[in-house]
């Protein structure tokens, strides 16, 4: 309970232009988000991806950025891409399917008026069509509740010309059950998470309870059907019933995937890894880190405690 209804108040503080101002100029701030993002520049990345997979880990590579007002933004976003998957194209991995991107719809420029799916799912396959030759996949990530039915709508129409597109599907959300069975019958890669913006009750699943019995019917669903299920959780019931999933219904280790976000429960990532399992880290890196970096404060209110402390302690 504490959890749940800490999330809208830190949301909505966090909304704030003062406080978005103020934390973005403390230093103590940028010490913080390096525990979540290792920097903000494609050579700060680079490092990064060059060091999990030394570590026998897979990665997924998000450009931060999610209020893009104008195109020429979502253009720069685009460029961001291209130039990393052209430098991803040269790093050398045993593992084909190791070189992951994942890119946010309202970064490619969703909610510019008018126009904006269009110009996002173009964005989307600009994107797809650099990775495919680079040989990385992409992933579209989840936002809020109300871009669901576009996002999939455009995941739909791309995968027509790159069935490797895969998406994200947010188990906190009331409609994901459904949502879960269309998408295994194909052979789609679905990442699961439980969600992290701040939705309302007549949506989604405010209760903690709720939200992880909602995560494992759907992983549950995904595992049995015919799709790449991707576990995205750190949480050790998720993990445990994907393994036990896994040996139900005889999935082959190339058949899914475990993943985790950069600096959060880095054992348990090469422990997984260590034991054979592919295992993505998702790291993100730019200068529009504010937004990332309050849903992972939001989500374990000991994360606040620890940026308090480190205010304090300056
Ligand atoms: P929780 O029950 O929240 O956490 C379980 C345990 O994990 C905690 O006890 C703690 O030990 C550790 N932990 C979890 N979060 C933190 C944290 N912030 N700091 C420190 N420790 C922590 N959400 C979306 O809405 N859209 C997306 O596209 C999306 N993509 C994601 C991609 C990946 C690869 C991952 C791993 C998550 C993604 N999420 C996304 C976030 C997700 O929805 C959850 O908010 C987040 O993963 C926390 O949920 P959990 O399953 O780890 O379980």
């Amino acid at each position: 309970f504490f959890d749940t209804a800490l999330r809208p108040i830190i949301t909505a503080a966090a909304a704030s232009d003062r406080i978005k101002a103020t934390s973005q100029r403390l230093t103590v701030t940028r010490r913080v988000v390096e525990r979540f993002v290792p920097g903000e520049t494609q050579d700060d990345v680079s490092a990064a991806i060059r060091r999990s997979l030394g570590n026998g880990l897979s990665v997924t590579i998000d450009h931060l950025g999610e209020d893009t007002t104008d195109e020429a933004q979502a253009t720069q976003t685009v460029d961001a891409y291209l130039s990393l998957l052209e430098e991803m194209s040269r790093m050398p991995s045993p593992d084909p399917k190791a070189l992951e991107v994942s890119v946010k719809l309202s970064a490619l420029g969703q909610m510019l008026p008018r126009h904006g799916r269009k110009i996002a799912e173009e964005n989307v396959h600009i994107i797809c069509t650099a990775a495919e030759t680079a040989g990385v996949l992409v992933t579209i990530d989840a936002e809020d509740h109300a871009t669901v039915d576009e996002r999939l709508d455009i995941l739909r129409t791309v995968r027509r010309d790159f069935p490797s597109l895969g998406t994200v599907l947010q188990a906190y959300l009331r409609r994901t059950e459904d949502d879960c069975r269309e998408f295994a019958e194909s052979d789609v890669r679905i990442r699961l998470c439980k969600g992290a913006y701040a939705e309302p009750p007549t949506v989604a699943f405010t209760d903690r309870a709720q939200v992880d019995e909602a995560y494992l019917r759907c992983l549950r669903i995904l595992m049995k059907g015919n799709g790449y299920p991707m576990v995205a959780s750190h949480d050790p019931m998720m993990i445990g019933a994907a393994h036990e999933l896994v040996a139900e219904f005889g999935r082959t280790p190339d058949s899914w995937e475990h993943q985790m976000l950069y600096g959060i429960r880095t054992d348990e990532q090469l422990r997984l890894a260590g034991d054979g399992h592919r295992v993505r880290v998702y790291i993100p890196y730019g200068r529009e880190w504010y937004g990332y970096f309050v849903r992972r404060l939001a989500e374990r209110p000991a994360n606040v405690a620890f940026f308090l402390r480190a205010l304090a302690d300056r």
